[in-house]
């Protein structure tokens, strides 16, 4: 009997699994020094897009890199938005200057807008974080925004990054907030792919597919590193140390939770995420910070049991993450409520990928449970100090 193949392909779709990641990812401290030696690998003349936060420091330190193995190189600070506009201005630069690579240096938006430079005019990227603060380095994937700021959408990168590269002497001279921060968004990883997975949700590989067994293994590898080891690597963050347990997060935190979310899919926390960025007070906390409060309204809305809320509070708390909406500067208004549960419910799919139904009442419940749980939390750490 013959198949057509366009059934056939259908039906193969729909239960293929799918798995995608960087080409290389390479960790260590010091490893910036090594940056040219990498680069040669993929091109002659690389362009450095810079966060304009961090530019003076870091283009001194290209600078100061020794061995620049013959390349001819371009420095570009970016202080944008990774939005459309700032991508076509950075496309004509490099193409005005004649580069043959891209390599990001800094923070979210600017990792985003070389991903999004490279796609444009498919040219091999190397990624650099400077902190260990989101799962967008080692993540094919890009979040755009208008030039105002506004979120927009994600997208799917065409090519794959080159090479990620971590130097762990860097990391952990960054502010400690994104340390923390970058611990929040890994550690709904395992519970949004848990999420998928009951769901039968397609994860964001290429158009979509079932997870794979690698990606539910290594959600959870991050998961447990993070709470075996988690607050002893921020303290050390704090003291400017490289501990075995600093490199360990920083590897959760950057490679397993940009794998985990590529590969084991996305669900409420990201979700509700995106409702809270657009709340009154939202932009001013950051992402990992609002997925970390997002996490505890996902477990409310799961349904979990007491310990398992108590020992997420906890680990919240230490880590100095938020566990109520006023500490992500949003104040529980009538108003604020409906924006992140008309966001959270109609304009973003993510929270359908829990394996129940969701509506806006049934989020502004959860919230608001979430919040007060948080606040009955905080309020028993309090007295603890007191007495
Ligand atoms: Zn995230």
């Amino acid at each position: 009997m013959q198949i057509p193949r366009n059934a056939a392909a259908v039906t193969q779709l729909d239960s293929s699994r799918g798995f995608g990641c960087p080409q290389r990812y390479i960790q260590g401290p010091g490893e910036f020094e090594n940056i040219f030696l990498y680069a040669v690998e993929y091109g002659q003349t690389p362009l450095f897009l810079i966060d304009g936060g961090i530019f003076p420091m870091i283009s001194a330190r290209i600078q100061a890199v020794r061995d620049k193995a013959g390349c001819r190189y371009e420095t570009f600070p970016y202080s944008g938005e990774s939005c459309m506009e700032g991508v076509a201005e950075i496309a004509d630069q490099v193409r005005d200057l004649g580069c043959d690579l891209l390599i990001g240096v800094g923070g979210g938006k600017v990792l985003d807008t070389a991903k999004l430079v490279s796609d444009e005019l498919d040219l091999p990227r190397m990624i650099v974080p400077t902190a260990a603060s989101s799962d967008a380095p080692a993540a094919d994937w890009a979040a755009i925004y208008t030039k105002e700021g506004v979120h927009l959408m994600g997208r799917r990168t065409r090519r794959s990054t080159e090479l990620v590269l971590v130097d762990s002497e860097i990391i952990v001279h960054a502010p400690s907030r994104l340390f923390s921060a970058g611990i929040g968004d890994a550690l709904a990883t395992w519970y949004e792919a848990r999420a998928c997975e009951r769901s039968r949700s397609h994860n964001c590989v290429a158009r979509g597919y079932l997870p794979t067994r690698t990606a539910l293994a290594l959600s959870r590898e991050c998961y447990d590193i993070l709470m075996r080891e988690g607050i002893q690597a921020l303290q050390d963050v704090k003291a400017h140390v490289v501990s075995p347990q600093v490199e360990d997060v920083i590897e959760a935190n950057t490679l397993l939770s940009g794998l985990g979310f590529i590969n084991g899919g996305l669900a409420a926390a990201h979700g509700l995420h995106s409702g809270f960025s657009e709340a009154h007070g939202g932009e001013r906390s950051l992402h990992g910070e609002k997925v970390a409060f997002a996490l505890l309204c996902q477990l409310v809305l799961e349904g979990a049991a007491e310990d398992e809320l108590w020992k997420l509070m906890d680990f919240l708390y230490a880590a100095d993450l938020p566990l109520t909406l006023e500490q992500l500067d949003i104040q529980p208004t009538e108003e604020n409520l409906r924006i992140i549960a008309d966001k959270t419910c109609n304009r973003n799919s993510l929270i359908h990928h829990e394996p129940l139904a969701v509506d806006e009442d049934r989020i502004r419940q959860i919230v608001l449970e979430a919040n007060a749980l948080g606040h009955h939390y905080l309020a028993d750490r309090q007295k603890e100090g007191v007495s």
